[in-house]
C-alpha cells in the first residue's frame, strides 16, 4: 500500500505549484536599505523589549506558512465569488484573532520583517481595486460604519494585540476619489500600507513591456503624488496574471517614474510559504480567497486553509517574539533559505 504524504508535504506541494508556476530562478535575497512600509512602527508592542522565551516553550516555527489573505468587496448579497458580507469580513477576523493571529503588512512578510510577539502567527490582510466597501472617510475623517477598515479598526479594538493593519492595492482614483489625496493619505497615518496593482487595472500577461512598465510607474506615481514620502513596495497582480518576464513587476521606470516591488502576489490557492523559506518566491507569493465555503471555486475558501492549520498547528508560522533571530525545531533546517542562514535559530 503506498503510503500517504505527511499533511506538512500537501500543503508544502500546494504552496509550491501556486507560487513558482512558470519556474523562475532563485530570486536574491531581499535586503532593501530603506524601511519598509509604513506599518512596522505601529505593530503591537516591541516583542524585543521584553525577554525573549524559550521557542520550544512557545511552539516557535518561524518556517512554517503564512496566510495571505485576498479580499475585493464587501456587499450585502455578493454575486462574485471574491466578494463577502460584512458579517463574513468580520467573522473571519474575530477567528483570526481568536487563534492568535497578527496582522502585518505585505511588506513586512515580504522582507521578513515581522516583529510580533512569542507564540503568534502573521497574517497578511490584503485589499484589492481600492472600493468604497473598503474604505469611506465620513466628513470626520472616519470610516464609515460597516466599511472594511471600519470593521477591522472594531475587531482590533476588541481584541488587544490584533493589530489593524493591511495592505491596499489600488488603481486610478482609489476609493473613488479622484487623485485619492484623502483617502491614501489617511490610510497611510493609520499604519496601513499602499500597494501597486496598475494605475488601469488590466492583466499584464499579453503586454508589451514597455505597457508593463507604464501601468506599474503610473500607479506608483499616483500613489506617490498622494502621499508624500511613501514608498510602494509590493504589488498585486490583477487577475493574478504575471507579465512574460518577471523581472518587469519587480523593478522598472516609465514617465520619470522608477518603481521597485520585493514581491508581487497572486491569486489563489495556497498559504504562503515562511519568507525564510527555500519556498519563498517573490515573484509570485500566493494568496488564500475569502470567500464562501459553497459555490464555485468554493474549494479555494480561506476558511478551509485556515481550518487545515487550527487542525495541524505545526505548519504554521509561530513567532519566537525576536526579530533578530529565525527560531524553528531542528527537524525544519532543511526548509531554510540559506540566505538567511546567519540568523537560523534550531531548536
Ligand atoms: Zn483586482
Amino acid at each position: 500500500m503506498p503510503r500517504r504524504p505527511p499533511l506538512a508535504l500537501v500543503l508544502l506541494g500546494a504552496v509550491f505549484l501556486a507560487g513558482c508556476a512558470g519556474q523562475q530562478p532563485a530570486a536574491a535575497p531581499v535586503t532593501p536599505s530603506a524601511p519598509i512600509g509604513s506599518a512596522q512602527s505601529s505593530v503591537s508592542p516591541s516583542s524585543s523589549a521584553s525577554a525573549i522565551p524559550d521557542p520550544a516553550a512557545v511552539g516557535a516555527n518561524e518556517l512554517g506558512v503564512v496566510p495571505v489573505l485576498m479580499y475585493h468587496q464587501l456587499k450585502p448579497h455578493p454575486r462574485d465569488v471574491y466578494d463577502i458580507t460584512p458579517a463574513q469580513f468580520r467573522a473571519e477576523l474575530n477567528r483570526l484573532a481568536t487563534e492568535g493571529y497578527v496582522p502585518v503588512t505585505a511588506a513586512a512578510y515580504a522582507t521578513g520583517r515581522m516583529d510580533i510577539p512569542a507564540g503568534k502567527h502573521p497574517v497578511v490582510l490584503t485589499f484589492d481595486d481600492s472600493t468604497r466597501s473598503q474604505l469611506t472617510l465620513d466628513s470626520a475623517d472616519q470610516p464609515v460604519a460597516g466599511t472594511a477598515v471600519a470593521i477591522l479598526q472594531e475587531v482590533a479594538v476588541a481584541h488587544p494585540g490584533f493589530t489593524a493593519t493591511a495592505t491596499f492595492y489600488v488603481n486610478r482614483d482609489p476609493f473613488a476619489e479622484p487623485g485619492g489625496r484623502r483617502s491614501l493619505g489617511w490610510l497611510h497615518d493609520h499604519g496601513y500600507e499602499i500597494g501597486n496593482h496598475t494605475i488601469d487595472h488590466v492583466p499584464l500577461r499579453n503586454l508589451p513591456a514597455a505597457q508593463v512598465r507604464n501601468q506599474l510607474a503610473a500607479d506608483a506615481a499616483m500613489i506617490t503624488r498622494a502621499v508624500p514620502g511613501v514608498t510602494v513596495d509590493t504589488m498585486a497582480l490583477p487577475l493574478g496574471m504575471r507579465p512574460k518576464d518577471h523581472r518587469l513587476m519587480m523593478a522598472g521606470e516609465a514617465g520619470g517614474t522608477a518603481y521597485r516591488n520585493v514581491a508581487a502576489f497572486l491569486v489563489g490557492a495556497g498559504p504562503a510559504p515562511s519568507p525564510y523559506s527555500r519556498l519563498f518566491d517573490p515573484t509570485g507569493v500566493p494568496r488564500l480567497r475569502s470567500q464562501g465555503r459553497t459555490g464555485q471555486d468554493a474549494r479555494f475558501a480561506s476558511s478551509l486553509t485556515l481550518d487545515r492549520l487550527a487542525a495541524t498547528p505545526s505548519l504554521r508560522y509561530t513567532s519566537d517574539g525576536d526579530p533578530a533571530t529565525i527560531a524553528f525545531p531542528k527537524a525544519e533546517q532543511a526548509r531554510l533559505s540559506p540566505a538567511r542562514a546567519a540568523a537560523a535559530r534550531p531548536y
